[in-house]
C-alpha cells in the first residue's frame, strides 16, 4: 500500500510564487473544508463529486478513489501515474488542473477544476457534428493543450472526445492521464530524449500498463504504431488528434467497425473514408495526421501553420476568444 503522500488531510497546493515560479506550497486542506455536492458522474475506479471549499466558496470538482477497490483492482499505479502528471501539468488552461490531494483512512481525493460543460462527446452527439468554426476552435484548443503537454514531457496516449472536458465558458479541459507516459521532464532534464520515439515503452513492453484495459471502448483512436510495435510517442497523440477533427465534422470516428479486432485491422491498414462535402482543407489535415509512419506526420508547428487554422489564434488569445455558437457542419 504504498499511497505516495502519507499524513492524514495534509494538502499540496501548486501555485506561482512572484517571480511566477511554480512552488509547492502545504496546506492543511481536508474532507472538512468542502461542503460536497451531487456527483458529477462515476468512473470505474472513482465517484466524481461537485464540491464548495466552504472557506472561499469556490466550486471544484472532486474525484474520490477508494482505496480498498484500487488495491483490490491493482490500480494504485496508474493512481500515482495519475496523479504525478496532474502535477506536472498545472500551468494552462486547457488541462484539467489537480488543486490539492489529500486522503483519509478509506479514501483518495483529488481536488480539481469543475467542468460543468461536461464531455466534448456530449456535446457533439446533441448537434451531431460541428462546422468548421467549431472545429477550428476546439481543435485549436485540444492542439494547444497538447503542445503543453508534450512540452512537459507527457504523452497522454488515451485522448478521445470523451476525455475532453468543458467548463462553465465552454473552453477545452483535457483530463484522464491514468495512462500517460511520463517522459524526462525537459525543464528539470534538459538532455533528455524528449520526443519518446526510441521505439523502447518500457511500460507497455511489460503488457500490464492499462493500455490493454483502456482498450476497451477506446478502439477507435489507437494509434497504429501503438498496434503494430506496442509503442506510443508523441506523435501518437496526433494521430488521436486528427481521429478527432475527423469526428467533429463527420460525427463519427474514421475509423469504426463491429469489434475491437475489425478497429483494429482498418487502423493498420489506414482504412478509412471522407464522407461526401468534407470541407476539402479539413480533409488535407486529416490525411496528414492519419499517416501510418509517426515520423512522417504533421508535428503540431505544422498543424497551427496548416491552411484549416488560417487565421486561427493559439497560445494566451485562443484562451481569452469566447467560444462560438455550436452549429452543426452542413455540406455545400
Ligand atoms: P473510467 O475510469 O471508467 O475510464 P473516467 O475516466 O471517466 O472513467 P473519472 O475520471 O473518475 O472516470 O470521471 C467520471 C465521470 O465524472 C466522467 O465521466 C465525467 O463525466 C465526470 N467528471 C470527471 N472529472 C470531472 C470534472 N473535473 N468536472 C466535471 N465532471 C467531471
Amino acid at each position: 500500500e504504498e499511497w505516495k503522500d502519507r499524513g492524514a488531510a495534509v494538502g499540496v497546493r501548486r501555485e506561482l510564487d512572484k517571480s511566477g515560479r511554480p512552488v509547492v506550497r502545504q496546506i492543511k486542506k481536508g474532507v472538512r473544508d468542502f461542503a460536497f455536492g451531487r456527483v458529477l458522474g462515476e468512473g470505474s475506479y472513482s465517484t466524481v463529486y461537485l464540491a464548495t471549499d466552504r472557506q472561499t466558496l469556490k466550486e471544484y470538482a472532486i474525484k474520490v478513489l477508494e482505496k480498498r477497490h484500487i488495491i483490490k483492482e491493482k490500480k494504485i499505479k496508474y493512481v500515482n501515474i495519475e496523479k504525478n502528471t496532474l502535477n506536472r501539468l498545472t500551468e494552462h488552461p486547457g488541462i484539467v488542473r489537480l488543486y490539492y490531494t489529500f486522503q483519509d483512512e478509506t479514501s483518495l481525493y483529488y481536488v480539481l477544476d469543475l467542468c460543468n460543460g461536461g464531455e466534448l462527446l456530449g456535446v457533439l452527439k446533441r448537434t451531431g457534428t460541428f462546422d468548421v468554426e467549431c472545429t477550428r476552435y476546439y481543435g485549436a484548443q485540444i492542439l494547444d493543450a497538447i503542445e503543453y503537454m508534450h512540452s512537459r514531457g507527457v504523452i497522454h496516449r488515451d485522448l478521445k472526445p470523451e476525455n475532453v472536458l468543458l467548463d462553465d465558458q465552454m473552453h477545452v479541459k483535457i483530463t484522464d492521464f491514468g495512462t500517460a507516459k511520463l517522459l524526462p521532464d525537459p525543464r528539470t532534464n534538459p538532455d533528455a530524449n524528449s520526443e519518446g520515439t526510441d521505439g523502447l515503452d518500457a511500460d507497455n513492453r511489460n503488457g500490464d500498463d492499462g493500455r490493454a484495459a483502456s482498450f476497451v471502448g477506446t478502439a477507435e483512436y489507437v494509434s497504429p504504431e501503438l498496434l503494430t510495435h506496442k509503442n506510443a510517442c508523441k506523435a501518437s497523440d496526433l494521430w488521436a488528434f486528427g481521429c478527432i477533427i475527423y469526428q467533429l465534422l463527420a460525427g463519427r470516428p474514421p475509423f469504426k467497425a463491429g469489434s475491437e479486432y475489425l478497429t483494429f485491422q482498418k487502423i493498420v491498414n489506414l482504412e478509412y473514408e471522407f464522407p461526401q462535402g468534407f470541407p476539402p482543407a479539413a480533409r488535407d489535415l486529416v490525411e496528414r495526421c492519419l499517416v501510418l509512419d509517426p515520423a512522417r506526420r504533421l508535428t503540431i508547428e505544422h498543424i497551427k501553420n496548416h491552411e484549416f487554422f488560417n487565421g486561427q489564434p493559439f497560445g494566451r488569445p485562443l484562451w481569452r476568444s469566447k467560444a462560438p455558437r455550436l452549429r452543426p457542419y452542413v455540406p455545400p
